[in-house]
């Protein structure tokens, strides 16, 4: 039956998390780059010793299985977990769960001969190197039946040509993760196939990093021309053509785990709001003793709730049925609600606070933008709201009647067809019409 309750010796380790995530890894936050920047020797310094300490307290990767090194707690402790290294840029690296890596060793681990497994599972999963997927093409990212970086054969080798945008962490990875047409005659979802390209490689050529708004990293998402790059056949991973397929693999579960961080960063912005509101006196009282403040808060405590929820629900689901295909709906549905309550919670902080709210002094502006980025990064909003209604539709079907199953004078006759005997007796409904 449904319980919500927390075991002790999870929580046990939650309440560990919590406050290691505090103590340790937020202060990183403001003063490391980025996280993933293996060449800043100043997070060189601070970032090991701290995933040290998550890998002896057994929590490191913990959506892995102990094949891959982690302790396969599966989605719903990831997703409690989750909401703790949420609230951190660093944390999630610190805790070996970071996107796009957690998705790319997904991909690795199911489709990479033994030799790709030594030379970039094994390094990515200790976080000894780093890695990019490499999807979006410059010309539309929501409509992949429209890519067109090439991949043909020659000899023993695939050449890669074409242009990719916004490969995030590109100039930090050590390989890419990429999808090219290797099969152009074959029907729309059949013409694809993904690469694992070593970032070194020749013609791998970056244009340029392009900066997002309220970043300060300098530029992080990667214009990528490929010019003439060869990688050996068997760097081709899956079956050839069903690079659709393999891209699954990682979407799944990327979208699912932005989410359960996104429970932790908008926790952290009704947190800030209420001590705002706490804090803050105006006309003589404080701003929490208004009521249209308190509505913020209502409102913003029921949103993240109900987001929390069914990101709990969907995380339970992945674990049970462990198919992604039979939660494709569930994940869009949640996919779409993460942007608008990021936006929402973070747009009455920012409020809350006023001209401090706005500013560069505070994370609130930050975390509005972010939330375009939450509604872009693994499909846009529309394109999940179609999903989802596609899924939905398909438990239902339409009537051939001229007027609907529920249209009441029919409920209503057939209710007295049913009750005839009934209804002679008393002298019709007692229901009046
Ligand atoms: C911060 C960030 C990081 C990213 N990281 C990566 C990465 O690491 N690797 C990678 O490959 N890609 C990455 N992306 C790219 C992301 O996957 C694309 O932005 C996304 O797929 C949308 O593609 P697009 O930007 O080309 O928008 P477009 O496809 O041009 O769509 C623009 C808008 O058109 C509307 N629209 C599109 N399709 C429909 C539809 N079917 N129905 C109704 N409206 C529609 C929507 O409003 C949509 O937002 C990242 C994006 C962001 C913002």
């Amino acid at each position: 039956m449904l319980d919500f309750d927390i075991d002790d010796d999870f929580q046990a380790e939650l309440d560990w998390a919590d406050d290691f995530v505090r103590r340790e890894v937020e202060p990183l936050d403001q003063l490391i780059n980025h996280a993933w920047d293996l060449s800043d020797p100043l997070r060189q310094e601070l970032i090991p010793p701290l995933q040290q300490q998550v890998r002896d307290r057994g929590l490191w990767a913990t959506h892995l299985g102990p094949e891959l090194g982690g302790p396969g707690y599966g989605q719903v402790k990831l997703a409690l977990l989750n909401e703790i290294l949420g609230r951190s840029h660093c944390a999630p690296i610190v805790f070996g769960c970071q996107a796009p890596d957690s998705g790319n060793a997904e991909i690795l681990a199911h489709y990479g001969t033994d030799e790709l497994k030594a030379r970039y599972l094994e390094p990515l999963l200790r976080n000894e190197i780093v890695s990019s997927f490499s999807m979006t093409e410059p010309q539309g990212g929501s409509d992949p039946t429209q890519f067109i970086v090439r991949a043909e054969l020659d000899g023993d080798e695939w050449v890669v040509n074409g242009e990719k945008w916004f490969s995030s962490h590109a100039n930090f990875a050590s390989f890419l993760i990429t999808l090219a047409v290797t099969d152009p005659d074959a029907t729309a979802h059949n013409r694809m196939s993904m690469f694992v390209i070593p970032a070194d490689t020749p013609g791998v050529n970056i244009l340029r990093n392009v900066p997002v708004y309220g970043h300060t990293d300098g530029g992080t998402h990667s214009y990528i021309r490929y010019e003439d790059v060869r990688v050996p056949a068997d760097h081709l991973l899956g079956v050839r053509g069903q690079g659709f397929v393999v891209a699954q693999t990682r979407l799944g579960g990327g979208r699912i785990h932005h989410a359960m961080r996104t429970v932790g960063l908008v926790k952290r912005a009704l947190d800030m709001m209420c001590e705002r509101a706490l804090s803050r006196t105006t006309k003589g009282e404080l701003l929490a003793r208004k009521q249209l403040v308190q509505a913020m808060i209502a409102e913003s405590w029921i949103e993240i709730e109900q987001f929390r929820l069914l990101v709990l629900r969907t995380a339970w689901r992945i674990d049970k049925y462990n198919d992604y295909r039979r939660v494709l709906g569930d994940i869009s549905a949640v996919k779409v609600a993460m942007p608008k309550v990021l936006h929402d919670v973070a747009a009455r902080a920012l409020q809350i606070h006023g001209s401090l709210g706005v500013s560069d002094e505070m994370p609130l502006a930050a975390w509005v933008l972010e939330s375009f980025h939450m509604g872009l990064a693994d499909g846009a909003t529309e394109v999940h709201k179609t999903t989802l209604a596609r899924q939905l539709l398909k438990s239902y079907s339409g009537t051939d009647d001229l007027f609907p199953t529920a249209h009441l004078p029919k409920l209503r006759a057939a209710a007295e067809a049913k009750h005839a005997d009934a209804l002679a007796r008393h002298g019709g409904p007692s229901k009046r019409h």
